[in-house]
């Protein structure tokens, strides 16, 4: 098993991923990560989501049945990593058994605050972060409840000085987006959260078209559709609302329809009739940033 593999499942335990778009993967072939620069992959496929899922999350706020806080802060803890990976993250990353940035999101309230990676957390508002293979859940928690509480301190630990800062949330629309790994390329909402491969995030050319399809899956959220039956109407429905929310995130909606035009997994017949075929989602994508893009 891939040392990738291994990280994944110790994080997020194995989840079986429904298709969205069924796709046999021909243009590219499965993640094999150099095995001594895994971990640095592993990091760079999570902060590449990350950011980009950021933008979108905290900019279609109005348009978002369930939005939360959000400060752009992503932890990890020694114990996220396998047994045997656990000496080389431990020197790599100088990371323990309490939690550690991870992954500081760009224009986040954490940047601006001025946390980096490698900073060890020591305390959230009042209460201190406790050491363990349950630290990162017990941050999850804490943290979810003071982000609700407007501006919080947060006690931090770098390198041998210690510092405090305060944070101020965003509301952002509340569905978490997760890498999951898998060597096909997808994605998948279950309407609560948002899944992205390993595969889809690796093969991206450009930002342009991983927000797009970050915002396709997240229409399919935001409109419920993942509780009627699906139709064709609802896979033109997020592909338009799509094109909406990655123009809200700024992105360039001439750019993205171009290189979502040239992906050859695009242009494929479906398996499922309920997939319209290319010329139909490139019109309601079109008509999208037409009617959008003047905003
Ligand atoms: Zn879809």
């Amino acid at each position: 098993m891939s040392q990738i593999i291994k990280i994944m499942m110790g994080l997020w335990g194995f989840v079986f991923l429904a298709a969205c778009q069924p796709s046999e993967s021909e243009v590219t072939q499965a993640l094999v990560p150099a095995e001594d620069d895994v971990l640095q992959q592993f990091l760079d496929l999570n902060a590449t989501l990350e950011n980009t899922a950021f933008r979108i999350l905290t900019a279609n706020v109005t348009d978002c049945p369930e939005t939360g806080p959000e400060v752009g802060l992503r932890i990890h803890t020694i114990f996220d990593f396998p047994e045997d990976m656990r000496k080389e993250a431990r020197t790599r990353l100088s990371i323990g058994p309490r939690p550690f940035v991870r992954h500081v999101i760009p224009d986040s309230p954490a940047e601006k605050a001025g946390l980096k990676t490698g900073d060890e957390i020591l305390s959230i508002g009042e209460i201190d972060m406790i050491e363990g293979d349950r630290s990162r859940l017990f941050y999850e928690v804490v943290s979810r409840g003071e982000w609700t509480t407007g501006t919080t301190q947060i006690t931090f630990k770098r390198g041998q000085e210690t510092d405090s800062v305060q944070l101020t949330p965003l509301n952002a629309c509340a569905y978490p987006v997760q890498l999951f790994f898998a060597d096909m390329i997808n994605a998948y909402t279950d309407g609560e959260e948002i899944w992205v491969t390993t595969e889809l995030v690796n093969t991206i050319d450009a930002e342009e078209s991983l927000a797009m399809i970050i915002a396709h899956e997240l229409a399919h959220a935001t409109e419920g559709h993942i509780f009627k039956t699906p139709t064709k109407a609802f896979e033109l429905d997020a592909d338009r609302l799509g094109m909406k929310y990655i123009l809200a995130a700024g992105y360039d909606g001439q750019l993205a329809l171009a290189q979502w035009s040239a992906n050859p997994l695009n242009h494929k017949s479906q398996i499922e009739d309920t997939h319209p075929v290319f010329e139909e989602r490139w019109r309601a994508i079109d008509k999208a940033l037409q009617d959008f893009g003047q905003e």
